[in-house]
């Protein structure tokens, strides 16, 4: 045992010797916590800053000082230390003097309190060098990570365990503190020194004097840096919405149209300027909903009178909400015509809050629209007088056109007839001069009766007089027939004309006559756009179109063809591909606007395929009427290939229709 120990046994104390510590007391390690074996031969410096943590150096000029020793378990120890001279050469002696009452425990018994709540952080400093002293683990938690364990910062000062303490507010206060002895309290601080970022607190600092002197600063602090960010929020999205609210407002204010917002009681809460420019004008006040009901009435689109409670403000705090609805509302000196819109509000509760109604004045819109609809109304009489005139002329033309017609075809039968009796009568006296000039009289006539017939045939039709006098017959025997009677024709052209059909007899119940001119028709026609040498076939079959049996018969030749851009306008009036060319064949464009008109009564279709230098294809759908008597017997002379009773009349009819055609 060292002699300075010895003689001190009773005071705890530490011998340093050459830079090491050798020797310690019984009573050092009482004080310290430590045991002989954490302290002998350890080097001094290292045992007195790390371990003890002294908070005054070694070399001290007096002979004694007050300074902090911290135990083994990181307890503040106020103590006097005093510095010998050791006993042997080298060697020096500390003696360490608990200091009496100095016990923080028995000074601060309030603070245990706080420290077991956990809710504030808790520290005491000692002042003037801010060495942490004593503080709760909640305090410890609010320091930087790596400071978090007591080993770490008790003992320490503020300077080493804040990172930002340095010029810090906290800094400033304790300084201030200091000098002024008072109590201080941090409300919202921010503290920017923790790697965390910026934190707020809410701090109180108190000095504690010891001999007139300040000896701890012990601060209690709560984190409130979540507070004060939900509040910087709160005021961030308070200001965006009011400058939100400021903006609608802005807005509302500045529309044209007018804006009235109604409370649950109906009372008007907003009236934006357009709403105060119409209604303001017109009432006398306007507070709640029922106000407007003494100064107008209320009437809907249709001029019925809207009852107060079905106004669009009722209606709107009954829950409907509704778009553009058009008003009239009637003051004593006006009308004006409103369009309105009304929403209602709801509580979370569903329970209504407010309504929105957006009006707007359309009274000149509805003006506009009444001319409007006036001058379409006076339009579409003069329109219907102007077409009734039309048609009242056009029915005179075809009266007219019908007369002329018909007193011209009288002449011309009767010269048709004459000429037929001299062939009949005078054959043998007739000179083939003579002959030739008769068949240019023949031909003459004929192709005028042609154009009265079409004439006749078209007005009565499109007077709506058209009769059709169907009967059955074999429409196969029928159409051959027809072919037959006009090969004639094409052989003056050196065209031949055949017949095809599988089928071999059909009997249907039809206009007979109206088919023979149908179909004389649309033969003529091919052999007259047909050139020299060429080919023209008729065939004959049924089909299903249109829901319906039909009989078709189709017309096709190797003639010119038709361009497409004038497929339709040969089925009109005079609709001619080229006029130049159809006066060279002599036609008067009033053949194909028959056949379609006759089509078309017997509730048939007619459709054209060509292509322009190489043939057309005329076909006829008909449907098939089947008739109520037994149609096997109909036309019995049809049978065995003879030509049936009307042989001549399809003779005649194809001597007319064919007049076009030069025919020797
Ligand atoms: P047109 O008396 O002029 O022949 P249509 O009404 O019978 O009168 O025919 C109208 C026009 O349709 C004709 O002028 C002609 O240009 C054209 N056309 C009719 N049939 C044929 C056909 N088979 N080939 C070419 N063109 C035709």
């Amino acid at each position: 045992m060292n002699p300075l120990a010895e003689e001190y046994s009773d005071k705890p104390c530490l011998i340093e010797k050459s830079g090491v510590v050798s020797g310690i007391n019984k009573a050092f390690i009482e004080l310290s916590g430590f045991s002989s074996d954490e302290l002998l031969d350890k080097p001094f410096v290292y045992i007195w800053n790390e371990l003890l943590r002294i908070n005054a150096g070694p070399d001290f000029t007096g002979h004694q000082k007050e300074a902090w020793l911290f135990t083994r378990e990181l307890k503040a120890k106020c103590i006097i230390i005093q510095k010998h001279k050791g006993v042997t050469v080298g060697e020096t002696g500390y003696i360490f003097i608990y200091k009496p009452f100095s016990r923080l425990d028995d000074e601060f018994p309030f603070l245990d309190n706080l420290y077991s709540k956990g809710t504030s952080g808790v520290a005491i400093y000692s002042i003037p060098d801010f060495i942490l002293i004593k503080a709760n683990q909640t305090y410890l938690n609010f320091l930087d990570e790596s400071q978090r364990s007591r080993a770490n910062s008790i003992g320490r000062s503020a300077y080493s365990i804040i990172g930002g303490f340095k010029g810090s507010t906290f800094e400033k206060t304790a300084l201030e503190i200091i000098k002024t002895g008072e109590i201080k309290e941090l409300k919202d601080e921010p503290f920017h020194g923790y790697s965390r970022g910026t934190t707020y607190w809410d701090s109180t600092i108190v000095p504690v004097f010891e001999a007139g002197c300040i000896k701890y600063l012990i601060q209690v602090s709560r984190e409130v840096t979540e507070a004060v960010n939900n509040r910087k929020l709160l005021a961030e999205q308070n200001k965006l919405i009011n400058e939100q609210k400021k903006q609608l407002e802005t807005i509302l204010e500045n529309m044209s149209d007018c804006i009235c917002i109604f409370d649950k009681d109906g009372k008007y809460t907003l009236f934006n300027k357009a709403a105060r420019e119409m209604y303001f004008s017109s009432y006398e006040y306007m507070n709640k909903m029922e106000d407007g009901h003494y100064h107008a009435e209320n009437y809907d689109s249709e001029g019925k009178r809207i009852p107060f409670w079905n106004t669009p403000s009722y209606r709107v705090m009954r829950g409907e909400k509704f778009t553009s609805m058009r008003m009239e509302v009637r003051y004593a000196d006006k009308i004006q015509h409103l369009e309105v819109s009304g929403t209602p509000f709801f509580d979370n509760d569903g329970s209504f809050k407010m309504g929105i109604l957006c009006s707007r004045d359309i009274t000149s819109l509805v003006q506009k629209e009444s001319l409007i609809l006036r001058q379409k109304e006076e339009l579409l009489n003069a329109e219907i007088q102007t077409r009734e005139a039309l048609e009242a002329s056009l029915k005179l033309k075809d009266e007219f056109i019908y007369l002329i017609s018909h007193e011209m075809r009288t002449p011309s039968a009767i010269v048709s007839s004459a000429l037929q009796a001299i062939e009949l009568m005078y054959k043998k006296e007739i000179t083939p001069n003579v002959k030739k000039h008769l068949n240019t009289i023949k031909q003459n006539t004929n192709r005028q009766l042609r154009l009265i017939n079409n004439l006749l045939a078209i007005t009565r039709i499109s007077s709506g007089n058209i009769k059709l006098n169907r009967s059955a017959f074999d429409i196969v025997f029928l159409t051959k027939a027809i072919v037959k009677s006009v090969e004639v024709y094409g052989k003056q052209k050196e065209i031949e004309i055949s017949f095809r059909s599988k089928l071999s007899k059909k009997v249907i119940f039809l206009d007979e006559e109206k088919y023979e001119r149908i179909l004389l028709n649309l033969l003529a026609n091919a052999v007259k756009y047909t050139p020299v040498g060429k080919k023209i076939y008729v065939s004959l079959y049924t089909k299903r179109a249109m829901n319906k049996n039909m009989i078709c018969v189709s017309v096709i030749d190797e003639g010119i063809g038709i361009p497409k851009d004038k497929k339709d306008l040969i089925f009109e009036r005079f609709g001619q591909v080229d006029s130049s060319l159809s006066r060279q064949a002599e036609g008067t464009g009033l053949g194909l606007t028959l056949v379609k008109m006759l089509v078309e009564a017997m509730e048939g279709e007619i459709c054209l395929d060509s292509e322009l230098g190489k043939g057309s294809t005329f076909t006829v759908m008909l449907p098939i009427v089947k008739p109520v008597a037994d149609i096997d017997n109909a036309h019995s002379c049809h049978q065995g290939g003879q030509l049936y009773s009307n042989d001549d009349r399809i003779v005649r009819t194809a001597s007319i229709e064919f007049s076009d055609i030069y025919f020797d």
